[in-house]
């Protein structure tokens, strides 16, 4: 098996640094000229008509927004990556007997604000359609083989233990698999606390959604359940994106755009962008018209207002 990203393993270990004190390196953020994010689309004049509607009337689309002085683009310098630069990237797309998305949840879910891991799959399955998207099993925290520490607010989990830990659990037909839980990470003795880890070679990551709920590190004030769902949904389709070899957006606000804390993973939309979403068009190969309905529906059905109004404009634009 091909790694997600030919000859890229410096970015095999992808520690998301939201939130968790990172370096500030201050990089110097440029604008992307409209010359630039247009070729970063490509030409589109060979995609079918769904998927040549669905990118564009590029109105409906918010250009990235400058970065405030904690915001990610403002500390990382990231080039940005042109549907031309993913292909050339050799990144890996699915094959028959390699295309399910698996989540593995890691101790208890549903409880409170938390999110459902069905409606979880369900949104999954929408966004990366006609993916296969099964839930597994949870596996009870103790069983986790991975050391753990105790913070005022509860039990925090190593996360670079966990992912050595669900290497070996990859079930033969996964595309990628993404453990969640509702507890607290930490990716090392000295840090705080991580947001979510991955290795894209591996193919596996680990995200906590006890952030996202109020319940750690949010003053302890419980957010509505939509929102803590929307943001679940929004990391969780994010990091499977990065398993296709999708990286951080700098074209559009989008859900590809890379985050520094919670702010800015509320102000990136639950869409994808054009750029974006001609990847994962490739990599999964929907039709965008079949996609936007299913995930209307999901928005719809949840109270995800902003999503709605987004999947509902665009459908009807489409041919
Ligand atoms: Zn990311
Ligand atoms: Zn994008």
């Amino acid at each position: 098996m091909r790694t997600m990203l030919s000859a890229k393993s410096v970015i095999a270990l992808l520690l998301i640094l939201i939130g968790a004190g990172g370096l500030v390196l201050h990089a110097q953020w440029q604008k992307v000229r409209p010359v630039d994010r247009q070729s970063a689309v490509g030409d589109v004049s060979e995609l079918d008509p769904e998927m040549r509607a669905a990118v564009s009337f590029l109105d409906d689309f918010e250009l990235k927004r400058a970065p405030g002085q904690r915001d990610w683009l403002a500390s990382h310098h990231e080039p940005g990556q042109s549907y031309g630069q993913y292909l050339r990237s050799g990144a890996n797309v699915p094959k028959k007997g390699k295309d399910t998305l698996y989540i593995l949840p890691l101790g208890t879910f549903g409880l409170g604000s938390s999110p459902k891991l069905s409606q979880l799959a369900s949104y999954t399955e929408a966004y990366f359609h006609p993916m296969k998207v099964r839930v597994l099993p949870a596996v009870a925290l103790n069983d986790v083989e991975a050391q753990t520490r105790e913070r005022s607010f509860g039990t925090q989990l190593h996360s670079e233990d966990t992912l050595k830990w669900l290497e070996g659990k990859l079930p033969s037909d996964a595309y990628a698999m993404l453990a969640v839980t509702m507890v607290d990470l930490y990716p090392r003795e000295s840090w705080n606390y991580v947001f979510g880890q991955a290795s894209l070679k591996e193919r596996v990551g680990v995200f906590s959604f006890a952030r996202y709920s109020g319940g750690v590190g949010g003053g302890g004030e419980k957010v509505p359940k939509e929102l803590a769902l929307e943001r679940s949904v929004k990391v969780l389709t994010h990091e499977f994106g990065h398993m296709f070899g999708v990286l951080h957006c700098i074209y559009y606000q989008c859900n590809m755009n890379g985050s520094n804390h919670l702010g800015e993973v509320d102000v990136s939309p639950l869409q994808a962008c054009p750029v974006c979403l001609r990847k994962f068009h490739h990599a999964c190969g929907f039709s965008a018209k079949t996609r936007y309905r299913k995930l209307l529906e999901f928005c719809e059905a949840q109270g995800l207002e902003d999503g709605a109004k987004f999947y509902k404009s665009r459908l009807e634009k489409m041919p």
